[in-house]
């Protein structure tokens, strides 16, 4: 983000790269306006992405002027895109979209695949799939403010990759357990994958095998981030 005009600017710029480096960076802009832009409902507001309020139900054409006069995508466009869908449905910037790219091209199998089955693994996202938190954005601050134990530990970072076993659920403390519970109220009923099991007796959840591609809602095609990347 460059802010204001002069010899600050630099520093500014230099600061956001810092602090994007350091996944300390956030988009703080419209959300509506990003699932416009990809024309279809990527869920970043919770409870009134379901409801008729929803900007991409009322209004289905891209924001800004000038709207009509872009023609058919070309392949770098339709490949950028996919690209864009994918960091906006699960809350990241570059840097780290970057970093999850090297280490899905280091691991064995396809490459898109890998990169889908670690940001489905996300604690802010499995938060989110159990019910846990009404929106990915939700979920994050959630784990920030510390709601939330895997196997019986704190844990406050919002991209901490869960594995085949890991117990979710909310810290033990009443200020924990009534957030997460009214979470749960507001939004319960949503469909939980099936490689996750929640206990709604005991309010956690628990992982019991990873993700494969058809357990996976986004609705990318991650060859075509591939191929981008790749170049
Ligand atoms: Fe996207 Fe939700 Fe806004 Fe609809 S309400 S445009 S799904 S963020």
């Amino acid at each position: 983000m460059v802010v204001g005009q002069g010899k600050n600017v630099e520093y500014k710029w230099v600061f956001s790269e810092v602090l994007e480096r350091n996944g300390m960076a956030r988009y703080v802009g419209p959300q509506c306006r990003l699932c416009r832009r990809e024309g279809e409902k990527l869920f970043l507001k919770g409870i009134r992405c379901d409801t008729v309020k929803c900007a991409v139900t009322k209004r289905k054409y891209p924001p800004g002027q000038f709207t009509w006069g872009r023609g058919k995508l070309s392949k770098y466009g339709t490949q950028f895109r996919e690209k864009q869908k994918m960091k906006r449905f699960y809350g990241i910037l570059e840097s780290q979209f970057r970093n999850y790219f090297k280490k899905a091209e280091r691991q064995k199998g396809n490459t898109g695949e890998n990169m889908l089955a670690m940001l489905e693994r996300r604690l802010d996202n499995v938060l989110y799939l159990l019910s846990f938190a009404t929106s990915r954005q939700n979920a994050r601050q959630c784990v920030r403010n510390g709601h939330i134990t895997v196997n019986d530990k704190k844990v406050d970072i919002a991209s901490f990759l869960v594995g085949v076993g890991d117990v979710i659920k909310a810290k033990s403390d009443e200020t924990s357990q009534k957030a997460i519970r009214a979470n749960f109220e507001m939004v319960k009923g949503r469909n939980v994958p099936a490689w996750i099991e929640l206990k709604t007796d005991t309010m956690e959840g628990r992982v019991i095998q990873l993700p494969t591609r058809d357990d996976i809602s986004a609705n990318v095609q991650e060859q075509l981030i591939v191929e981008l990347c790749s170049k």
